[in-house]
Order: C-alpha cells, then sequence, then structure tokens
C-alpha cells in the first residue's frame, strides 16, 4: 500500500473529491486505484474563510513500484508502514514470580493490558476505588465539599484522566506506532471508532468510564488480578552491589507482596509515595512543571474566532486552541489541556487545598471554553535545593488558594478585565463559572507569585491578538492550576529501571516519563514490554 499524506480539500468537498484527488495526486485512471482507506483526518483553519481538510490516505495501486520510483522525491508518497502490534514475548509456562503493576492510570491500564496479552497475569494494586464507587466520591466531592483523599479526582481506577476531556494526542516520539495499540485498544473498550483517524481525537468523561471497566474485565478473563483500595506504602529492598533490588512491596492495612517487578505507574499526585520512595533512598530528581490558572470564556466567542462562517460543522465540532507567549521577564506562558464545551473542575487529592483542572464531554456541548494558562517554573529558578521541592512549593499555593476561597474548597476567582487592571473582582460577568462547589471573586495576584501574575498580565492581550476577545474583562480566571506535570522525575535507565534500584520500573506522568492519557498508555506499553522480556529472559 501506499501512504499519501497532505492531501488539502476544503471542509465542504463532496463524497467524490477523496478519489479524484488520489487519481490526480498520482495520475493514475480510476482503474488503476484498487482502494483506499481515511487513515488520518485534520483541519487547517488558520484562515477560517478557506478552512481546509488534511488528509493522510492508505492507497492500494496498481503499479505500485512504478509510482514509487516516479515520486521518489515526494515525501508525500511512501510505503504505507507497518504500525500492526507485536508481542516481544510470551510468558513461560512455569511463570513463578508475576509482575506487579502500582496504579490504574493509563500508564498502569497498559502495562497491565499488554502484560496480561502476553500471559504474564500482573497483579495490578490501586489506592482508590474501582471506578464506578470512584465517581460517586469524586461527584460527591463537587457537590457537597467532602474529599475522599483516597477517592477522588486524581485517585482510583482509570488514573486522573478518567474525569477528563479525553484527549488523545501529545507530542511525544512514537516511532514504534505505540500509539495505534492505545487507540486500538481503546477502541475495543466501546471507544468511538473515529479515534483512530481525526487528528485530535478526544472522548470525553462518561465513555471513559465504561471503557475502563471493559478493560479491567479483559485483563481479569486473561488472568490478571485487581486489587482496590490497596496503597502501596513502602518498598521491601535487598542490597544489590551497591544498589538496591525489590523483594516486597508493603501495602496499606499491612499486607505484603513479594514480588521481583513492579511498574511503578503513581501519577503526579502520590506526593505520600514520592516521600517514601526518595526517603527509601530511591533516585528522584527535582523537574520543571508549570503553575499559573483556569480560563474560561464562552465557547461561542472561541468557535467565531477560530470558525468564522462555518461554526457548527460536524466536522470541526467546539474550536480549541493552543497558545503560547514568551514574556520580557523571561517566562514563558502557554495554554494547556484545553477543554472545548467543558467544565472546570476541582482536582485537589489533599484535604485543605484547591487546584484546578477541566473536563468535557464527548459532545463538548457545554457553554464555556476552558483551559489552563500557565507559566513554566524550573528547579533551578523556582524551588531549588530538594529533588521535592516542587511538591511544596505546589502544596502552599493550593494551601494558599484553599485559604483565600474561603476554606470551604470554592476557588478564588477573578474577571479577566480586573485581573488586568489589578482590581479585586466584585462581580460575575457574561461567562458564568462551571466550577464546583463554587467560586470566590477576589484578586488571584495573591494566590500565586509575582512572576506568575506578571507574566500571565503580559500573555493574555497577547493571546488576544490571536483570539479576538481573549482579553475581555468577562471572561474567568480561576486558580491554582498546579498539577501540570509530575514535580519530579523517578530516573530511570536505559533498561527501563530504577538507576538504583533494580526490578522497579518507574513510568507514566508521575515518575516523569509522559504527560497525557496517550502518552502514559504508550509509556506503559514501553515498561510492560522491558519487564516481560526480563522475565523471559531469566526463565530461560
Ligand atoms: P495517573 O492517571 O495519575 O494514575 C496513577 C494512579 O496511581 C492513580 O489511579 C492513583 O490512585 C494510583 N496510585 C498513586 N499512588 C499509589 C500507591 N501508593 N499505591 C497504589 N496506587 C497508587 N490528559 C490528556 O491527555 N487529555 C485530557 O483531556 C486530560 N484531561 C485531564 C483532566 C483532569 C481533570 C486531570 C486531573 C488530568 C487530565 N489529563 C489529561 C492528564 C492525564 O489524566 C494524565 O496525564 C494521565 O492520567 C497520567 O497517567 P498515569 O497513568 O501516568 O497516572
Amino acid at each position: 500500500m501506499l501512504r499519501l499524506t497532505d492531501i488539502k480539500l476544503p471542509l465542504d468537498h463532496d463524497e467524490q473529491a477523496l478519489e479524484l484527488a488520489i487519481l490526480s495526486k498520482l495520475n493514475i485512471s480510476k482503474s488503476e486505484l484498487l482502494s483506499f482507506d481515511l487513515f488520518k483526518r485534520g483541519y487547517d483553519a488558520r484562515n477560517n474563510r478557506n478552512i481546509q481538510l488534511i488528509y493522510t490516505l492508505d492507497v492500494e495501486v496498481e503499479k505500485q513500484e512504478e509510482l514509487l520510483a516516479q515520486f521518489s522525491r515526494d515525501p508525500h508518497v511512501r510505503v504505507t508502514p507497518d504500525m500492526r502490534y507485536k508481542f516481544v514475548a510470551q510468558a513461560p509456562t512455569d511463570l513463578t514470580h508475576r509482575p506487579v503493576v502500582v496504579g490504574l492510570g493509563p500508564c498502569g491500564l497498559f502495562a497491565a493490558l499488554i502484560l496480561a496479552q502476553m500471559g504474564f497475569k500482573p497483579i495490578i494494586l490501586e489506592r482508590g476505588k474501582a471506578v464506578r464507587e470512584r465517581t460517586k466520591d469524586t461527584f460527591g466531592f463537587w457537590r457537597k465539599q467532602e474529599l475522599n483523599p483516597e477517592s477522588n479526582v486524581q485517585f482510583g481506577e482509570g488514573g486522573a484522566g478518567t474525569f477528563s476531556d479525553g484527549k488523545l494526542y501529545s507530542q511525544v516520539k512514537d516511532r514504534k506506532h505505540y500509539g495505534r495499540k492505545v487507540l486500538h485498544e481503546f477502541v475495543v473498550a466501546g471507544a468511538p471508532e473515529e479515534i483512530m483517524y481525526v487528528s485530535k481525537p478526544h472522548i470525553g468523561t462518561f465513555k471513559l468510564v465504561n471503557m475502563v471497566e471493559k478493560m479491567r474485565e479483559q485483563i481479569i478473563a486473561l488472568g490478571g488480578e485487581f486489587r482496590f483500595s490497596t496503597r502501596v506504602e513502602k518498598l521491601d529492598l535487598e542490597a544489590d552491589n551497591k544498589n538496591h533490588k525489590i523483594k516486597g512491596l508493603y501495602l496499606s492495612g499491612g499486607d505484603y507482596i513479594s514480588c521481583k517487578q513492579v511498574i511503578l505507574a503513581i501519577g503526579h499526585s502520590a506526593r505520600d509515595t514520592f516521600t517514601a520512595l526518595y526517603e527509601q533512598g530511591v533516585y528522584i530528581e527535582a523537574k520543571p512543571f508549570s503553575i499559573g490558572f483556569r480560563i474560561e470564556h464562552e465557547q461561542s466567542m472561541i468557535d467565531h474566532s477560530r470558525f468564522g462562517d462555518n461554526i457548527g460543522n460536524p466536522i470541526l465540532g467546539a474550536a480549541d486552541y493552543k497558545l503560547v507567549h514568551h514574556c520580557k521577564n523571561g517566562r514563558t506562558v502557554y495554554s494547556f489541556c484545553m477543554c472545548p464545551g467543558g467544565t472546570v473542575v476541582a482536582a485537589a487529592s489533599e484535604p485543605g487545598r484547591v487546584v484546578t483542572n477541566g473536563m468535557s464531554q464527548y459532545s463538548r456541548h457545554e457553554r464555556n471554553a476552558n483551559s489552563a494558562i500557565v507559566v513554566g517554573v524550573t528547579p533551578e529558578e523556582d524551588y531549588p535545593g530538594h529533588p521535592l521541592a516542587g511538591i511544596e512549593l505546589q502544596r502552599s499555593l493550593e494551601a494558599l488558594a484553599f485559604t483565600v476561597g474561603g476554606e470551604n474548597y470554592h476557588a478564588p476567582a477573578q474577571l479577566i478585565g480586573d485581573f488586568l487592571t489589578g482590581q479585586p473582582s466584585a462581580e460575575i460577568g457574561v461567562v458564568k463559572p462551571s466550577y464546583t462547589p463554587g467560586i470566590t471573586l477576589t484578586d488571584l495576584s495573591k494566590v500565586v507569585p509575582d512572576y506568575v501574575t506578571h507574566a500571565i498580565r503580559e500573555a493574555i492581550p497577547a493571546f488576544d491578538r490571536q483570539i479576538k476577545g481573549f482579553a475581555k474583562q468577562d471572561g474567568l480566571l480561576t486558580g491554582v492550576e498546579t498539577r501540570t506535570s509530575s514535580p519530579i522525575c523517578i530516573k530511570r535507565g536505559a533498561d527501563y529501571q530504577s538507576v538504583n534500584v533494580h526490578g522497579l520500573y518507574p513510568a507514566g506522568e508521575g515518575a516523569g516519563y509522559a504527560g497525557g492519557i496517550w502518552s502514559a498508555g504508550i509509556d506503559g506499553i514501553r515498561v510492560a514490554e522491558a519487564v516481560a522480556l526480563a522475565i523471559a529472559g531469566d526463565a530461560s
């Protein structure tokens, strides 16, 4: 098959146009084109009066070799790569030590699935509850301000992205096409087929809940075992030359599990576990992350700015955006985790703290658009001296937001116009806050360091030059956004094991090796393969 990339057609093209575009591109007759499949469809809306759809197509033709030679200088005509997933090992029949996966976010879920599919019968430990019960706790917190520190937006089956927009893309390098495996397994578990071919797929909250359950059923059918409400508290280590090696895990409730291979996929909010690991000598470094606010506008304003008269076109859906501004003070401000037609959510996992994030349903039909507007921070400049100092910075900002919000989990908020001019807000405008439990209008400069306030004050007017109305008085900022990525990296070597604990495989976002659902799933596959090869190697 040949893969044709960058085939551009107008948004309103008719059904025949794709076939005609292929014939014209390859300069062949209809009879020479045997079949074609849609691989990817994106769009270019930079000129909203002439929005173009951009296709990647796999085509079966007569005389493929001749065409390849003819187009050898054209990077948009190539042989279709083989992207099918191939298992790297099979579990030995006399499997003596089952691998353990800690954490059931997308990283742990995919690690467990791949291990199960190769016959390794993983044991999965998750501190939170199964997804249905967890959903009740999470929505309970949003409605009644009762936080369960073990069952919330961050913790529980499905991990941090379960109540999210379910965006499934990132800029990670994926040379082995593991991302296709992630998408394929999601479709098997009930995700819409379109995630295989749209360039920026998303699933939305409620679909994810069902999918996670289906994937659990598959893993159990393959011999995997799940233990919910089971928190890993400490590693059992033994000396291994100058380093350590895993012997087992101490669990909440006083249980113990003996094991040789542990995939540690605990996400970016497992602060207590990070501390325990650090105290046991697991090598950890501080890493950069970002802090700031959630911004909300009316979705119709964003749609109008991005799509003009094409608003409502079903191919385009609700508009998103991605913005970056380099400030005079050397900081970079950018939009992150944009949720079209969604809501701002309370994402705390510790009592007495306020953290924002965003989610949407698959339909993205809510009134507001939201995204994080955040400023990059680094250990060198902003939290030097200790590998866990970034966590303390996050905690102090979240605690301050809790206090300023009124100590009832209401989040501090301010109208954009007032934030830009430095006045506390007194009244909500056109944009109604979507955050529950609720907001407290205030002066947001009180809850973040000055450099964050200055940088965001400079960035928002710059963003307004790209999206007209972005800096409008009535838009809303809610804070604080601190869990953009992990503030630490649990260093691993080329064999995916901790650099000083043999048998410990730090993985996913919490360990600093992923950012987002899709890349966490990809990292889960990578690490599962490393574990499978290690066990198969030991057995041979
Ligand atoms: P996590 O998903 O954080 O999973 C870690 C799991 O480990 C948790 O279930 C936790 O309970 C468990 N755990 C922690 N400590 C222990 C322990 N000691 N013992 C046992 N279990 C433990 N990303 C996107 O790509 N698209 C989006 O649209 C998106 N929206 C988001 C919306 C919200 C509200 C949030 C909070 C995040 C969103 N993200 C989104 C980010 C995304 O969820 C994360 O990048 C992703 O979940 C990271 O996957 P992970 O498996 O590495 O960790």
